[in-house]
């Protein structure tokens, strides 16, 4: 007991430590209340340390230079960006924790042409007139998609929200059993109707729902037929699923709306590029399906984004609700949108300028002599690891497509000191970061969605990384 009261009277006061070398070096750079808070913090959990351990505590961490020197750490931790780049060297493209599709050229010259100074937003600048923030995009997306009126909010789930509480509160929305989708985080089905103020009407079972499951659920009170695209899992063996072109008839005796989330939302076929073959945007609109939403930061390669297109008069009522503007999308999302909308006017265009269509037509061969060359350069360095190239597989990610493996390459590190959840962590905190894989404790660098240009960057670092551990 005294050997704590002991410790715990050695802790230094905050301003002792505000007055060692590495903290007062800090002052120009951070307010003094930083510095203060970070030391305060410090001690405090210092003291809950010895408090818990008792004299395990070595004296020397009590001490004020070495409490600075840690307290010092921390504020130039806080002097980086957080949000900063990252090198994804995992193989999945659409990585939604690394922040899904990168954007083209286009659209970073679109967002530079109206961050910096003022645009025409919401003004036509033919009437001089307010004009609507939709109209940018609104004939894009009616031309490409062949739907009569199109909408854009925040995001995917947003536009769900959007389009259900719009079109169907207080009334029944029907919903296969096999397609009450969780999309990571809180997007679940059953949950985004409740917030939305629609009741659920589940019909048919998890792997099997037939036409008249549907038919015999309507009522007075059904407003909506929703289908969902069940994105991020599949549901195989002995199933069933009915395809909106059926549930057309079903919609139009009852005067019901049929809607469809896509999740992903393709604008073009990309099967030939040994994705999934998947309904187009344009075939689900040609299948007569009443209001569509997707993302825009999926398949289509564009920047976070809920796109609703479908028939006139619903998507002037989604437009009018209150939440539309609650949801509305940002200027810089609108111009990042357009550009990619833009590239899609010619498919061999948005193939060849839009990042993630690039990284999925690449070709194996390609991928194989770039991790080859990436392989002979650690090879060279004689570092401390054993480094093989191996076949390996990328996948689409996102939440999409979640079967589809891309044949592909890889460079596999194991390192001969030390485990390789270290050697991992220590590529997440290196600048840039380079975030790999970690499978059966081997450290796979998989170069599919590192961009050329980050290429020798990427060498240099993990040769830098791998020589000083
Ligand atoms: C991804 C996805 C969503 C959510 O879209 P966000 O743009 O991420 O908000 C909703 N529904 C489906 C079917 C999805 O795949």
């Amino acid at each position: 007991m005294s050997g704590k009261q002991d410790l715990l009277r050695t802790l230094p006061a905050i301003d002792r430590v505000l007055r060692e070398e590495p903290l007062r070096n800090l002052s120009q750079q951070l307010p003094q209340d930083t510095l203060s808070h970070a030391v305060q913090e410090l001690i405090a959990s210092l003291r809950q340390e010895i408090l818990e351990t008792g004299q395990i505590v070595p004296p020397e961490r009590l001490l004020a230079k070495n409490i600075a020197a840690v307290a010092a750490q921390y504020c130039r931790e806080f002097l980086q960006p957080s949000l900063r780049k990252v090198i994804n060297a995992t193989g999945t493209l659409l990585h939604t924790n690394l922040g899904r599709a990168p954007l083209s050229s286009q659209s970073l010259r679109a967002i530079n042409n109206v961050a910096a100074g003022y645009s025409n937003l919401e003004f036509e600048l033919d009437s001089g007139c307010r004009g609507e923030r939709f109209s940018h995009v609104e004939s894009l997306l009616t031309q490409l998609t062949g739907a009569e009126a199109a909408l854009v909010v925040n995001n995917n789930s947003g536009a769900v929200l959007l389009a259900l509480t719009a079109l169907g509160k207080g009334r029944e929305a029907i919903v296969s059993r096999g397609e009450l989708v969780e999309i990571g985080g809180a997007f679940r089905i059953p949950e985004v109707m409740e917030a939305g103020g629609v009741i659920l009407r589940e019909v048919g079972s998890s792997n099997r729902t037939h036409l008249h499951d549907y038919q015999q659920a309507v009522n007075e009170n059904t407003a909506i037929l929703l289908k969902v695209h069940t994105s991020n899992y599949r549901i195989v063996g002995f199933t069933k699923e009915v395809p909106a072109r059926e549930l057309l008839p079903v919609a139009q005796e009852n005067n019901l709306i049929l809607m469809e989330d896509l999740g992903s939302g393709l604008l073009l076929d990309l099967s030939g590029y040994g994705l999934e073959r998947e309904p187009t945007v344009p075939e689900v609109v040609k299948a007569g399906v009443d209001v569509i939403t997707f993302s825009g930061d999926k398949l289509l390669g564009g920047p976070q984004a809920g796109i609703i297109v479908g028939r006139a008069d619903l998507i002037k009522k989604i437009r009018k609700h209150p939440l539309a503007r609650a949801l509305r999308i940002d200027k810089l999302t609108l111009a990042a949108l357009e550009s990619t909308l833009r590239l899609y006017l010619q498919p061999e265009q948005a193939l060849q300028e839009l990042p993630v269509l690039k990284m999925f037509a690449a070709d194996p061969e390609q991928q194989k002599q770039r991790c080859l060359h990436l392989f002979e350069r650690l090879e060279a360095e004689s570092l401390a690891a054993e480094i093989k190239l191996i076949e390996d597989v990328s996948r689409v990610g996102g939440g999409a497509m979640p079967l589809t493996e891309l044949s592909d390459w890889a460079v596999e590190i194991n390192p001969l000191q030390g485990r390789t959840a270290d050697l991992a962590k220590q590529l997440r905190t290196f600048s840039p970061a380079v975030v790999a894989r970690v499978q059966n404790d081997r450290l796979l660098v998989n170069l599919r969605a590192v961009f050329e240009d980050e290429e020798a960057l990427l060498t240099q670092i993990l040769i830098t990384v791998l020589k000083a551990s």
